[in-house]
């Protein structure tokens, strides 16, 4: 038998809105997805101005897909400039002050929580879209889950091969998902390698392709995954910096939107381009100068802070449900582990790129400052696009890199 502590992010008690001192908005730039308790709520309002607006403001989903989980039943139609229609004239919420917080759908009233039950255990991961919780965690110098006074546990037979469906494994393959992105025997990008080959083979478990069974893939691959015996195959894999930057720039553009023009993102995305010199210079000099602040900068920064990308990827992994995703609440979807590595390679890709840009235009005065900004804005950006990973992943496999090997030479530099 063995033992697997679940784990869960404790971020969420010590996180405090700062409200006035908060550098960004929560309402601004984004489409807030409305639950149907809310969206009924409102329907059922007397007439009143209040009430217009919200009928105006407030639509269903096409989508059904969409509106069986929530907050997906409906949504906002923000304003042309983006602002949150429900805003007064002194940028109050006119839900709450004419109607109670009570009235507040569950996005606005738990922002950037977002609460979800496993197994009976509640958990609070958040989104680093709000510019407080991701100082909060990003630089956070704990491993996830560690300031919790509770700790749960479950006992599994490891020697089991009887047939079981993959959600069965959810706490133990998420153990060793955040042991794989905090093991620092391995650079980050082999581990990303490790997590991809990882997730490819719990897709061919979850189609029953692979006859071991989860238990006795898991204790040969943490065998694997201890005596290095893949790091001569990881080894092999080449870097190709053009292909990353190309694949970066062409990721960047699907979420350039001239009617949604977020300052914040303009000045990182300046902030990039003027560590690289783009557009002025050649493609080959733009590689030329991603390498170079890659060894210069980045890679001297992230040696001495070596947690704040690990945060990063934990959280992602809490709050998608790494593997799973939504198929966790929905008994009949299928799970789809390596497209799930897939977004979360897209993600750290995307971030990674943008920060080796960032690094080169502040050089030596690089700071935790700057990666917490980025983080945050791509979150809020690229995050809430209900289109950005699957055309993310079309591009790819266009490209005919959706697979270990192309996901890698995008991670390795
Ligand atoms: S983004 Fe975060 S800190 Fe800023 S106002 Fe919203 S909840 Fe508060």
């Amino acid at each position: 038998m063995r033992t697997t502590t679940l784990i869960r992010p404790d971020a969420a008690d010590r996180f405090h809105c700062i409200a006035s001192a908060c550098e960004d908005t929560c309402c601004r730039g984004w489409a807030v997805g409305v639950d149907r308790a809310a969206f009924n709520k409102y329907r059922q309002l007397p007439d009143s101005p209040l009430r217009t607006l919200l009928d105006a403001k407030v639509v269903l989903n096409e989508s059904p897909a969409d509106k069986s989980l929530p907050p997906h039943y409906a949504a906002v139609k923000l304003d042309p400039g983006l602002a949150c229609p429900m805003l007064n004239e002194q940028s109050l919420c006119r839900i709450q002050a004419e109607l109670g917080a009570e009235f507040l759908c569950t996005t606005c009233s738990t922002f950037p929580r977002r609460i979800q039950k496993i197994d009976g255990l509640e958990e609070q991961p958040l989104t680093l879209s709000c510019p407080e919780a991701a100082r909060l965690i990003l630089l956070d110098r704990n491993p996830p889950g560690h300031r919790r006074k509770v700790l749960h546990h479950l006992t599994w037979d490891d020697t089991t091969t009887a047939p079981q469906p993959l959600r069965t494994w959810f706490w133990p393959i998420r153990a060793f998902t955040l042991a794989t992105i905090h093991n620092r025997d391995y650079p980050l990008w082999q581990r990303m390698f490790l997590l991809s080959a990882f997730s490819r083979r719990l897709d061919a478990i979850a189609c029953g392709e692979l006859n071991c069974g989860f238990p006795t893939f898991l204790r040969e691959f943490e065998s694997a995954v201890l005596s290095g015996s893949l790091r001569a195959a990881i080894e092999n894999v080449p870097a190709d910096l053009h292909l990353q930057l190309d694949i970066l720039l062409r990721l960047v553009h699907l979420r350039l939107d001239p009617a949604n023009p977020s300052p914040r993102f303009r000045s990182c995305l300046q902030d990039f381009m003027r560590g690289i010199g783009h557009p002025a210079s050649t493609p080959a000099q733009q590689v030329s100068s991603y390498r170079e602040n890659y060894s210069r900068f980045y890679a001297p920064f992230f040696a001495s802070h070596p947690n704040i990308l690990e945060n990063y990827l934990s959280n992602l992994v809490f709050y998608e449900r790494f593997p799973f995703g939504n198929s966790l609440f929905l008994p009949d979807a299928a799970p789809q582990p390596a497209k799930a590595f897939s977004h979360l390679a897209i993600q750290f890709a995307l971030i990674k790129g943008l920060l080796i840009g960032i690094a080169g235009a502040y050089k030596e005065s690089f700071s935790a400052a700057h990666v917490v900004r980025l983080v945050q804005t791509v979150s809020k950006r690229f995050e809430h696009s209900p289109s950005f990973l699957s055309e993310a992943c079309a591009l790819l496999a266009e490209r005919g890199i959706d697979n270990p090997t192309g996901l890698t030479m995008l991670l390795r530099n």
